[in-house]
């Protein structure tokens, strides 16, 4: 797609930090990185969202970013931990809109983590777990 960015990256229109490529999928260096060594990993095709990525596309992403994961204790990039993250969707923290698998490396004290919402310690009842269970589990086998 013309005017996204992560589509110039894999057309080599628009430069970016390479770490690994194949086929289906490439990753590159974040520009505005949440750690040092914060890593995103794209479809060389241009897919929004979940929506519309093919399963098999995904599941590589997914190696891929396990790959980086595993390969990081042996570089200098500081990282106790790593969180991957997709964001599907606006609501959801979505920006660029062709699909990316952060890897970001985390350490104690690095700032980074999610907000919870005023609700959070208020564990729901049994029964709301599975109502909502059940109706995820209905629309998964339609
Ligand atoms: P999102 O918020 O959509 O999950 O993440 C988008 C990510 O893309 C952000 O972490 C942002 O820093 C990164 N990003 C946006 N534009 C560019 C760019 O031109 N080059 C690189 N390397 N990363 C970018
Ligand atoms: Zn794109």
């Amino acid at each position: 797609m013309k005017s996204c960015i992560f589509c110039k990256i894999v057309n080599g229109d628009s430069p970016a930090s390479k770490v690994y490529e194949d086929d289906l999928c490439l990753a590159f260096m974040d520009i505005q990185p949440v750690n040092p060594g914060h890593v995103l990993v794209v479809p060389k095709a241009h897919f929004t969202d979940l929506t519309d990525l093919p399963a098999h596309i995904g599941s590589h992403l997914f190696q891929v970013a396990q790959r980086i994961t595993l390969s990081l204790p042996n570089t200098g990039v500081k990282s106790e931990g790593v969180d991957l993250f997709l964001a599907h969707g606006e609501a959801a923290g979505q920006d660029v809109f062709h699909v990316h698998l952060h890897v970001i490396p985390r350490y104690e004290g690095d700032g980074f983590g999610f907000r919870f919402g005023p609700n959070y310690s208020n564990l729901p009842e049994r029964s709301e777990l599975d109502a909502i269970a059940t109706q995820i589990k209905y629309e998964m086998e339609k």
